[in-house]
């Protein structure tokens, strides 16, 4: 089977070029016929010898997708179902999102998602594999391609737990990052965990300028066990240590996101409750108006109540926002397209 040549960073691709007998500098042009030009074929790397085109042919696949489906929302926000092209028919979903700043992508980490949130419309499908860094890329490329546009910056907070899948995380990074490819800074890109404590020490051991969000949704193990089964791997007191050592270690704010769901945590005391366990800390609280889930038990908090509880918050010294719901017309949320997609099979 050929390798995914957009799975290796710039290093790593000068060393294959050794390998195959080429200069290391040809891999900068390679990069640059990849990442900047966005070619579809070996065949275009017009700068490349017609030796080399045929080698890369004979030995790498640039790791395309397919689109199966697209949908857009009044609002612009698009959401894409790839077919990954590996032989085994496996989809994933990404969201581009148009905010004043710039083009925003919501990539997917992985093939369905072993962390089995109930809110989650991934729930449910089963995990069959992590994305290798190489499609992490493509799902920017694939929508960059067709839209014609330069996407600024990158959420991890598709179908999949990032930091699950950390080493082809990490390497997507550095692909993403590179200023010869792609070149979007590190600020520019914010990885999203539902709390795996281990990985968010060696993130701060790493001292990455990325943004991590942590997926909260309660203040208090119980409700957040019966949210998120992680919380009883990880409770809440491992989590918010993990946290503090991570503020401690990189001087940066972590985003809390907290999914208000009716009757379930968006009452004042669940508001209260996130003050005590939050104060003194580097932190943001993002407020998500929960999306309705086909077959999901949560239902989404009333206006009047994602006011209050935000209210409350920034009255106490914990600075909160409410996330602007966008393409909730195309069921935006994680693994809905994609569980449309199965269902209809
Ligand atoms: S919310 Fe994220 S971590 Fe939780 S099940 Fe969905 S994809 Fe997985």
């Amino acid at each position: 089977m050929k390798k995914n040549i957009k799975n290796f960073d710039l290093d790593d691709l000068k060393e294959e070029l050794k390998l195959l007998g080429e200069k290391p500098f040809r891999a900068e042009q390679i990069f640059k016929w990849i990442y900047q030009d966005k070619v579809k074929s070996f065949d275009e790397m017009t700068n490349l010898s017609l030796d080399l085109r045929k080698k890369l042919d004979e030995n790498y696949s640039l790791g395309l997708f397919k689109i199966v489906r697209k949908l857009e929302s009044v609002d612009g926000t698009k959401k894409y179902l790839f077919d990954v092209q590996d032989g085994e028919g496996n989809l994933i979903e990404s969201v581009l999102m148009q905010y004043h700043h710039g083009y925003t992508i919501c990539v997917s980490c992985q093939i369905g998602c072993k962390m089995g949130c109930k809110f989650c419309a991934s729930t449910g499908i089963p995990f069959s594999r992590n994305l290798e860094a190489g499609e992490i890329v493509e799902q920017l490329l694939a929508i960059e391609r067709d839209v014609g546009i330069k996407i600024s910056n990158i959420v991890f907070m598709g179908i999949g737990e990032p930091l699950d899948n950390y080493d082809n995380v990490m390497n997507s990074i550095k692909i993403l990052n590179n200023q010869k490819g792609l070149n979007i800074g590190a600020r520019h890109i914010s990885i999203s965990t539902s709390g795996v404590v281990p990985k968010i020490y060696e993130l701060a051991d790493k001292q990455m300028q990325c943004t991590l969000s942590v997926s909260l949704h309660s203040s208090n193990n119980k409700t957040r066990s019966e949210m998120m089964p992680i919380n009883n791997a990880y409770p809440i007191e491992e989590l918010i240590k993990a946290c503090k050592y991570y503020i401690q270690k990189t001087n940066k704010r972590i985003s809390f996101e907290y999914a208000l769901a009716k009757d379930n945590n968006d009452n004042l005391d669940d508001a209260r409750e996130l003050v005590k366990l939050l104060k003194g800390m580097l932190a943001h609280v993002n407020l998500i108006p929960i999306n309705k889930i086909e077959d999901g038990k949560y239902t989404k908090s009333t206006n009047e109540n994602i006011i209050k509880f935000r209210d409350y918050l920034n009255d106490h010294g914990i600075v909160a926002t409410i996330r602007r719901e966008l393409g909730s017309d195309i069921s935006a949320a994680c693994g809905q397209l994609r569980k449309q997609n199965l269902n209809k099979e």
